[in-house]
């Protein structure tokens, strides 16, 4: 409003004007960054050149107006107008000069410019801004000397703007410096941030690896403590392996010390195992001898005890009579007598009389029954109740012979019921005190062969067991499908040239204790009764031949001997009785007892043959004689029981027995020799 009222006539206001707007032109140019001065004093002397240049500056203030809130400009300002005069420029200026002061609010360091004030408004008169430093307005008409102050005013301004330059430059450099230090920070701030990006990297890898240490850590710990426990019980184990040691320290010392003893004692054992030796050595010689002694003592004793059953005879005689059995009637007596010896009761019976009465005689004249008497003398008379054993002692000698190597030939002789079977194989049910002459004669040469032994002598037996029936040859020792079949078996000489005789298609089992035997005969019996007729009891009508092949071998001595021990059980003696019709099964039955009568008559005749050293033994004559043709006579040794019945009844039949037995008895066959090879 002040203005408004100092405001100067229109001429002047233009001057002012374009006065105003050359200041304002050239202080524009003073804020604007890295632009320079391009006129100096001199050029703006032309500023005030009328027309063209006014237009020219007209044209600028339309410039100016939108580069007025160029801070360095007003900061200068404040600079030199101090606080007062910025305070109050504004009041005067427009609503542009508001701006031009809320710009310089904004910005501390650009103070509003007084003197850009004026070119804000056209026509607002300059002087009060300059009231101070004037003496005072001069008058309209000194156009001279308002052309002073201006200039003073210009110059004034001029030294003002070449501070301000100055000024501007140092701010220009502080900034440029400040925006060089700012971009050294900022790639500084980068680096840092990359590092501290790296740190944190860093920081994240060391945390992990402190937790993996971490449970590193418990992991050892709780390998510390596992290894703390073991090293506890090591130790605890370490005290006892030290008392332990200790104490095998101590027995240590114990052994060491009986060592020296037993060292001392072996020394002196050592010698005295020289001087044993020396007594072994001498003791070796010693038992040669001896050997040598019982060798020839042995042979000696086979050549006596052959002697000795040569001198009984090569063809013995026993007579055996078995006890009456339960429910059969008792003879009367005086029927058989056993009178005893020359020595009295004590001497072995070895008679035997038979008295028969003649009832046919008897009922002629009315008169008693005359009674015959028939007396028989044999090797020995078992009388009944004579047991198993004292038979088998009787028997023992020809089964040592056997061992001897002398062949051996036992036969039971007699009618069918008499006792053969009882004699040769034993009574029923297996009771050892029956057990016969085959069971007992084995057991025997077991056990004498084990005695052997010992002088050098090993023995081995094979054993076969056959039937001739009807003049035909059957094993009893067949098994499977042969079993009880009666598959004919032939009588050949074992090789050509050979002396031996085997049977073919019989098993020959080797023997060499009792139990084997047993089975044998069970086998036997077996076969037997699958062979048995209602009709026939085939077994009293068959021979049955038990034989063992003895082998001994002196292996030291280049020994060698062997022989047969026959074990004849024969088929039952009796004869038909011609008075009897004969029916179909008795025609058969005479068949069977025609080859029987054949076969044991033919056995007489080749003893008689034999015992006459007759040139001719009709051994092929049975079956029976062709099989033992090398058990019988020679060196061979024999003996045959003759078994009685007791019962009256069977009288006829015991006497033929008997009849047959005494021819027998009568033979004596050459002396016996021994197999030897
Ligand atoms: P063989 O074989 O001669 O036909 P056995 O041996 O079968 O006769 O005997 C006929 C019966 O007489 C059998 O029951 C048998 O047990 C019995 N026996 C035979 N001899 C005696 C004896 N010495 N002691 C007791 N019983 C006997
Ligand atoms: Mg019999």
């Amino acid at each position: 409003m002040n203005m408004q009222a100092q405001r100067p006539p229109l001429l002047e206001v233009k001057r002012n004007f374009e006065l105003k707007t050359t200041l304002v032109k050239a202080s524009s140019r003073l804020p604007l960054p890295g632009s320079k001065l391009k006129r100096g004093p001199e050029q703006m002397e032309d500023a005030l050149e009328p027309a063209k240049k006014r237009t020219r500056g007209l044209g600028a203030v339309t410039k100016i107006d939108t580069s007025r809130p160029r801070g360095p400009v007003l900061s200068t300002v404040s600079q030199t107008q101090g606080p007062t005069a910025a305070q109050k420029g504004p009041k005067k200026t427009g609503p542009r000069g508001c701006a031009t002061v809320a710009s310089v609010l904004k910005n501390p360091k650009a103070a509003p410019a007084a003197p850009a004030a004026p070119a804000q408004k056209p026509g607002t008169s300059a002087a009060p801004m300059v009231a101070g430093k004037r003496p005072g307005k001069r008058p309209a008409w000194d156009l001279k000397g308002q052309l002073c102050d201006l200039n003073e005013e210009l110059k004034r301004y001029r030294e003002k703007t070449q501070k301000l330059d100055q000024e501007n430059q140092g701010l220009r450099e502080q900034l440029k410096e400040a925006q060089e230090q700012a971009t050294v920070l900022g790639t500084e701030r980068n680096t840092l941030a990359g590092e501290l990006a790296s740190v944190q990297t860093q920081a994240e890898q060391s945390q992990q690896k402190l937790e993996t240490l971490c449970a590193r850590v418990l992991e050892l710990e709780e390998c510390l403590g596992t290894k703390e426990r073991l090293v506890q019980e090591l130790q605890k184990e370490k005290l006892e392996l030290q008392e332990e040691q200790k104490a095998l320290a101590t027995r240590l010392e114990e052994q060491e010390r009986r060592l020296q003893a037993s060292e001392t004692a072996l020394s002196s054992s050592e010698a005295e195992v020289v001087s044993l030796r020396q007594k072994a050595a001498a003791q070796v010689t010693l038992l040669a001898e001896q050997g040598d002694r019982l060798h020839g003592l042995e042979m000696e004793r086979r050549r006596l005890h052959n002697q000795l059953q040569e001198l009984k005879g090569n063809i013995r005689v026993f007579c055996r009579v078995r006890p009456v059995l339960a429910g059969e009637p008792t003879p009367s007596p005086g029927f058989l007598l056993f009178p005893h010896g020359p020595a009295g009761p004590s001497d072995p019976p070895t008679h035997l009389s038979v008295s028969r009465s003649d009832d046919r005689r008897a009922t002629l004249t009315g008169a008693p029954a005359p009674t015959t008497r028939h007396d028989f003398s044999f090797d020995r008379v078992f009388p009944p109740g004579s047991k198993q054993e004292e038979v088998f002692e009787e028997i023992s000698m020809l089964v040592q012979s056997a061992l001897d190597g002398y062949p051996v030939c036992i036969f039971a002789y007699g009618q069918t019921g008499s006792g053969k079977t009882f004699t040769m194989e034993g009574g029923p049910g297996g009771d050892p005190q029956l057990e016969g002459l085959i069971p007992r004669a084995l057991r025997h040469l077991f056990s004498v062969a084990q005695e052997m032994g010992g002088q050098g002598w090993t023995y081995s037996f094979v054993a076969s067991y056959v039937e001739i029936y009807n003049e035909t040859v059957r094993d009893l020792l067949a098994t499977g499908t042969r079993k009880g079949q009666g598959g004919e078996c032939e009588i050949r000489r074992a090789g050509p040239g050979s002396e031996e005789l085997t049977v073919t298609n019989a098993r020959y089992v080797p023997v060499s204790c009792e139990k084997e035997v047993e089975a044998l005969l069970h086998l036997a019996r077996q076969n037997r009764a699958v062979a048995r007729t209602a009709q026939n009891e085939r077994s009293s009508r068959s021979h049955s031949v038990f034989q063992l092949q003895i082998s001994g071998e002196h292996a030291a001595r280049g020994l060698q001997c062997g022989a047969p021990l026959n074990l004849i059980d024969l088929a039952g003696s009796e004869r038909l009785d011609p008075g009897l019709a004969l029916g179909p099964g008795e025609r058969d039955r005479l068949r069977e007892t025609q080859a029987i009568n054949s076969s044991l008559s033919t056995l007489g005749l080749v003893i008689m043959a034999l015992s006459n050293k007759e040139s001719h033994v009709p051994y092929r004559n049975s079956k029976l004689t062709y099989l033992l043709q090398n058990s019988l006579g020679g060196s061979a040794k024999m003996l045959m029981f003759v078994n009685i019945s007791p019962l009256e009844e069977n009288v006829s039949e015991s006497l033929n027995s008997l009849r047959f037995a005494s021819k027998v008895n009568q033979c004596v066959i050459g002396t016996a020799q021994a197999n030897k090879k």
